[in-house]
């Protein structure tokens, strides 16, 4: 299989063209550049029968992906499942909840595995042979286990001040794992020097607009299996604010092909109220994003001050009718530890992040209690234990005796 659908790079501020290549801002006025596909193209090479028959993988949606030839990395990356959630919309007080887990992605259990599979393809296709990122975490682990699979080199960026288990989750892949001095921003603007210096492929700084094309494939996988159908409201967690766009774009482009019928849907952003730069744009009227200096939040994975596509994420929120809230440490702990227990999914901090802005914005009457919702959980609990650890009941210790245990059942259970 050969793509010849990707026209090249398109400037959202100008409208300016590249022709493609790993460049991810217009030479002019700095915009993000976007890719550009030829869709006449792809509507005659493939249509919703061809994507069922494939594995169910994120490829299955390779023609509305930017890469020119087969993937070569991340081969076994996304159809995470969609799950009906009744026990959390009890809770919450909704008729209708889905959670899209991507906390159980492959191979590095965050829905960064998408993003890393498309941009690490490319910088194959590009030439590097080395590559990184900038990371608040999750992004170091996937870029990791990615390239070490693919025999690619990797140095990853993070702030140093980073949850054990994903610098572990990052070491044991062999990467080149340099701890920095600073917040997120003064790594990613870093990175962006590197990536003027030295020819390497940085998947979220020069590969950045093949990158974040990946996340499309959480939108067509939950269109999918609801039938080919769009969702009225989604949540999703921001950090640099590009996943919620995607999302969105991803349902835009079914419409277009015809696959679903209505692509109507109201776009919720979801931060934690200790680096909350979109959602505070959102809710004080902002057209423009104020960075946050110095994030100050347990929920290290979306602690980006200034965020590179906040501009685009706020005014989406906007105009499709939806909302941003923000929530405090206590709230994201307390909602990791309602997800676990009503749906037995343990999702990392940004998961609680949704839940509760879920929660939030149900009882401010801005998410409707009775029209479909879904909630993008897109990381794992297990590299965020301590986020949890003080809220979840402790364990009994006893004697390996009846007399010992008996005491400790809470209703009489039947012989
Ligand atoms: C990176 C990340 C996000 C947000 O992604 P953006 O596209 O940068 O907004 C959400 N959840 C988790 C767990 C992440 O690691
Ligand atoms: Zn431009």
């Amino acid at each position: 299989m050969l793509n010849q659908f990707v026209l090249g790079l398109k400037c959202r501020v100008c409208g300016k063209t590249y022709p493609k290549q790993p460049l991810n801002f217009c030479t002019e006025d700095f915009g993000p550049l976007e890719v550009e596909y030829d869709n006449a193209a792809i509507r005659t090479a493939v249509d919703r029968d061809d994507v069922e028959r494939r594995p169910r993988t994120m490829w299955r949606y390779r023609e509305l992906l930017p890469i020119d030839a087969e993937p070569t990395v991340g081969s076994h990356v996304g159809g995470t499942p969609l799950i009906r959630a009744d026990r959390l919309a009890e809770d919450l007080g909704v008729e209708t909840l889905w959670i899209k887990n991507d906390a159980v992605n492959f191979p590095t259990l965050s829905f960064k595995d998408r993003v890393v599979a498309v941009a690490l393809s490319k910088a194959r296709e590009f030439g590097f042979k080395t590559v990184g990122c900038a990371s608040t975490g999750n992004l170091a682990n996937s870029v990791a286990a990615n390239a070490a699979a693919a025999g690619l080199e990797a140095y990853i960026l993070v702030p140093a001040d980073l949850e054990r288990a994903k610098i572990l989750g990052t070491s044991v892949y062999g990467a080149k794992l340099v701890l920095v001095q600073g917040t997120y921003d003064d790594v990613n603007r870093l990175c962006s020097q590197i990536a003027l210096k030295f020819h390497m492929g940085l998947v979220n700084v020069n590969l950045r607009p093949f990158y974040a094309e990946g996340s499309k494939t959480v939108g067509f996988e939950i269109a999918e299996d609801l039938g080919w159908r769009v969702p009225r409201h989604v949540v999703v967690p921001m950090a640099g604010g590009s996943l919620i766009g995607k999302i969105y774009k991803a349902f835009q482009e079914l419409k277009r092909l015809g696959w679903v019928e209505d692509a109507t849907c109201s776009m919720y952003g979801a931060q934690a109220t200790g680096c909350n730069p979109i959602a505070d744009a959102v809710k004080n009227g902002r057209e423009r994003h104020r960075p946050i200096r110095r994030p100050n939040t347990i929920c290290k994975s979306l602690a980006i001050g200034d965020p590179a596509d906040g501009y685009f994420a706020a005014r989406l929120i906007r105009e499709t009718g939806g909302w941003a809230e923000d929530v405090s440490d206590d709230e994201i702990s307390e909602a990791m530890y309602l997800l676990g227990r009503t749906e037995g999914i343990f999702a990392e901090t940004a998961g609680g992040v949704t839940v509760a802005v879920a929660r939030k914005l149900i009882e401010q009457g801005k998410l409707p209690r009775d029209e479909e919702i879904v909630l993008c959980i897109t990381g794992n609990g297990l590299k965020t234990q301590d986020a949890v650890a003080s809220v979840v009941e402790e364990p009994i210790v006893i004697q390996p005796t009846l007399e010992a245990f008996e005491p400790l059942l809470r209703e009489p259970v039947l012989t």
